[in-house]
């Protein structure tokens, strides 16, 4: 069933990408007569950001023509494109919000019935509007609104702009509080609903496929190794503390939202895709797990989060089977009080499985006053 409408939202999805009315084209906008000073402000971005995209130093002359720099009408293009890709669109951050509250209002109020009885508890959080949550984030946030704004992005464009690729870190920065605090508000709510790449991947993981393999779940040390290693290597090359090449932006070349634009400017952008939505049919998430540098913020902001999955530790009889219906590790770290437990997505798996109904998603308040 997932898997029938998933298929079907994609394709959708792509129809209306590809009928959309095409805008002057660059090449009628950009020349390589003009010089970088007058094309960057043009694009929203700094003359370093532009060279950076132009594969040029960043203290290149910003004042000379291009084709004196040695760039071609083609290379040019490709930059403005790309650049003119991470365009955002402010609808898209309504979009974000209304799904967010609404998932905030299903795992707190209409997930289960008031006076609920627990015999009845395989009837709690009902499937079907997680996944249609997660197919118009796939389908509205990705294919038609595009890929930009995203979670990961946010975060990327905050430290590019340390390096003066882009000309005001202050909306880069509220733009990435804008995920951060959507984290906070409902633990990790914007990966676990929203986020157009994370719903594409769990819309995989939910089809119920290798089922034998999806038991078997990556260690989160290792996985969180990985990630924020790869967050501290891209961090070294951008501020050119490693290599000669200042502004280098290893994530770009590992970034899947261009898959909502449909536009792969370079193979290792597709393979990409291809790994981790392969993946994604037996390991959970491993795009979140391993790579994305909003992953690993949300991951510390959960600490912060104020509704979230909390055990009412009186009633707990460590059964584990809430541990058994996690996909990650984050319902073990939840029940043995670790001070950093595996990311939870707030996909609700846990939250009808307990026979003692010591597990909720509720506010920290509540927690407070149970215990
Ligand atoms: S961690 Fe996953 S869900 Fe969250 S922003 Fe990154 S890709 Fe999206
Ligand atoms: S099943 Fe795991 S990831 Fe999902 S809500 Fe429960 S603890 Fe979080």
């Amino acid at each position: 069933m997932v898997a029938i409408m998933l298929i079907m939202a994609i394709i959708l999805s792509i129809g209306v990408v590809t009928n959309l009315p095409k805008e002057k084209t660059t090449s009628e906008i950009f020349t390589t007569d003009m010089s970088i000073s007058d094309i960057a402000p043009k694009l929203g971005v700094t003359g370093k950001g532009l060279a950076r995209e132009l594969a040029l130093p960043l203290d290149t002359p910003k004042k000379k023509p291009l084709n004196k720099l040695g760039i071609s009408q083609e290379q040019l293009e490709h930059a403005a494109e790309h650049i003119l890709s991470h365009r955002s669109t402010s609808l898209k951050y309504y979009v974000f919000g209304t799904i967010v509250l609404f998932a905030l209002m299903f795992l707190t109020r209409f997930g289960r019935p008031d006076n609920a009885n627990i015999s009845e508890r395989k009837l709690w959080y009902p499937r079907i509007p997680y996944v249609t949550c997660l197919l118009a984030a796939v389908l509205v946030c990705g294919f038609v609104l595009g890929k930009s704004p995203n979670p990961m992005e946010g975060t990327v464009k905050v430290f590019k702009s340390m390096v003066g690729l882009y000309p005001s870190i202050v909306s880069k920065l509220i733009a990435l509080s804008f995920f951060v605090v959507l984290a906070i508000i409902g633990n990790k709510l914007i990966c676990g609903w929203v986020c157009p790449f994370g719903a594409l991947q769990e819309l995989f993981y939910s089809i119920p496929v290798l089922r034998k393999i999806k038991q078997w779940k990556i260690p989160f040390w290792l996985t969180n190794t990985i990630r924020s290693g790869l967050f501290c290597v891209v961090m070294l090359f951008l501020f050119g503390i490693v290599g000669s090449n200042k502004g280098f932006v290893i994530y770009h070349y590992l970034n899947p939202f261009n898959l909502f634009d449909l536009h792969f400017d370079h193979w290792l952008i597709l393979l990409t895709v291809v790994v981790f939505l392969t993946l994604a049919f037996f390991i959970y998430r491993p795009f979140c797990h391993l790579i994305c540098p909003f992953g690993l913020i949300s991951w510390i902001a959960e600490k912060f989060s104020l509704y979230r999955v909390i055990i009412d530790e009186e009633k707990c009889t460590q059964c584990g089977a809430c541990i058994n219906a996690c996909p990650s590790h984050a319902a073990k770290g939840t029940i043995e009080s670790k001070a950093f437990p595996a990311d939870c997505f707030s996909c609700a798996r846990c939250l009808n499985v307990c026979p003692v109904d010591a597990i909720h998603y509720r506010s920290i308040w509540a927690k407070k006053a149970t215990t």
